[in-house]
């Protein structure tokens, strides 16, 4: 991916959120989900400050799709101040939160994104509950908690098209290598409908396809 200097610092900070050969097995997938269902969007659930989405939104100016990505932009669980992944950076000392929206529209307008990501700010579920448009391929990586990968789960594959794809990171088959709701509480119930066919698998990066 050809990379503004301008951005260089987002993506150092945010480097352990997602590696290059994880955002390039994205690429690919985005590209994908594009030929099979044209026209139609691509949801990522957690923006953060838009590491993920620089690869997304280049496939997006590529193929002239629009990506929709959601998020609160006050941090999972994982992500809070005592947590091995917070930044001290990313708070709102005025409100005493996390506040990640102003580094992600910094991404998305230093990368020339801004016409091809809109950015919706606000909790999944509630998002996935009103959202009525199929997708092209929902990429999940919100809240790694049960509660929240469930809630991904129940609110955002049903909006998946035919032929469309779905992609979870941080999918984690030995509990060794990390946090196991994307795995138990999304990958296998998904694989488990018999609905969905792997494509992919690059690191923790795994995607699947709709029949
Ligand atoms: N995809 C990003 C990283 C996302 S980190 C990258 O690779 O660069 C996870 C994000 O999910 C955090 O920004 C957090 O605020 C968001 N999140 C967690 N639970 C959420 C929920 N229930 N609704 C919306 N966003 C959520
Ligand atoms: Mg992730």
């Amino acid at each position: 991916m050809p990379l503004d200097p301008s951005i260089r610092t987002v993506l150092e900070r945010t480097k352990g959120f997602m590696p290059d050969a994880e955002g390039d097995a994205l690429a690919a997938a985005a590209r994908l989900a594009w030929e099979r269902c044209p026209g139609a969007p691509i949801v990522e659930v957690g923006s953060y400050c838009g590491r993920s989405t620089l690869w997304l939104g280049s496939v997006a100016v590529e193929c002239e799709g629009t990506v929709v990505t959601v998020d609160h932009h006050r941090g999972s669980a994982e992500t809070q101040p005592g947590w091995e992944h917070h930044d001290p950076d990313v708070v709102d000392d005025r409100v005493g939160l996390m506040d990640t929206l102003p580094f992600l529209r910094t991404t998305l307008h230093d990368a020339g994104l801004e016409d091809h990501v809109i950015a919706v700010v606000g909790r999944s579920a509630t998002v996935a509950a009103i959202w009525s448009t199929p997708a092209a391929m929902v990429f999940i990586d919100g809240g790694h908690g049960e509660e929240p990968a469930i809630a991904d789960r129940e609110g955002w594959v049903r909006h998946i098209a035919p032929g469309g794809l779905l992609a979870i990171h941080d999918v984690f088959p030995d509990p060794a290598d990390g946090g196991r709701p994307p795995y138990e509480c999304i990958y296998l119930p998904v694989l488990a409908s018999g609905e969905f066919t792997e494509v992919s698998a690059t690191g923790s990066l795994r995607v699947l396809q709709r029949h």
